[in-house]
């Protein structure tokens, strides 16, 4: 009953001033014909034509597909790395491809996460000094105390002082998972982040990520060449002859 009393106070003029209710957003990013070409001499090759998908908000969604097909380009789109040849890509209410690049850049710092198959760590920053990146460039208070927490959380607290190239791959990759997820963006988006560890750790890392993100009701996206993962996952896409299609089952 107070449901409707607060629709009908909100269809009332003389309530203007009251917000409005918000209904939860079911997705957290929306792809509107979206398509992408590479020049390829003098000739223009299209990775991705006119693709439409959503990617449901607090959900794990996989993305598979044939090395080549264009699942990095897709993601880099999504994070407004690059800029499509023509379509939409929306992250919660913010219309990404309608932003410059340093507005792109600054949503990109504040609410994404990455993780890469490579990890990207900076060989020349200790494990503490990686993780901290991300909470100093969003001036987060206490940067230090959540850094070793969440060092902690993925199990090398006693790891802090270490550089990257005295860690094993499995341990490079935790360092990257805290690094993406400790300023708390909503969406975190992962390249084949198991692509170079042996099976055994890359479930293992997968685990942890799972974890993590479901304790946050953050958003996953992940590109996997592991079509298993496909049983962890509440979606899952592949994508195929520049198309994204949804697979059930
Ligand atoms: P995937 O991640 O699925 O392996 P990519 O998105 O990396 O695929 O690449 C898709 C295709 O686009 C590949 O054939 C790749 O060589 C090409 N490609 C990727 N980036 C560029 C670029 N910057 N310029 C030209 N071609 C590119
Ligand atoms: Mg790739």
């Amino acid at each position: 009953a107070s449901e409707t009393i607060l629709a009908c106070m909100n269809n009332t003029r003389q309530f203007s001033s009251v917000e409005p209710v918000q209904s939860p957003r079911a997705d957290l990013i929306r792809l509107q014909n979206l398509t992408m070409h590479y020049q390829e001499g003098d000739r223009q090759r299209t990775i991705l034509d006119n693709v439409d998908a959503v990617f449901p908000q607090g959900k794990f969604t996989v993305l598979l597909g044939q090395s080549g097909s264009g699942k990095s380009t897709l993601l880099n789109l999504i994070a407004g790395l690059d800029q499509p040849a023509a379509g939409e890509v929306w992250i919660d209410h913010q219309h990404m491809t309608g932003l410059s690049e340093r507005e792109r850049t600054l949503f990109r710092r504040q609410h994404i996460g990455f993780v890469f198959q490579f990890f990207n760590l900076l060989p020349t920053l200790t494990v503490l000094e990686n993780v901290l990146l991300p909470l100093q460039l969003n001036q987060i208070k206490h940067a230090k105390t959540r850094a070793m927490d969440g060092l902690e959380k993925v199990g090398l607290g006693d790891r802090h002082g270490a550089y990257p190239d005295q860690l094993s791959g499995g341990e490079q990759q935790r360092v990257a998972i805290a690094r993406a997820m400790l300023h708390e963006p909503m969406l975190i988006l992962a390249d084949e982040p198991t692509g170079n560890l042996d099976t055994r750790t890359g479930e293992q890392i997968t685990q942890l990520l799972l974890e993590l993100v479901k304790a946050e009701r953050q958003t996953l996206v992940m590109v996997t060449h592991n079509p298993e993962m496909a049983t962890f996952a509440d979606k899952v896409y592949v994508l195929e002859g520049q198309k994204l299609h949804e697979k059930n089952g």
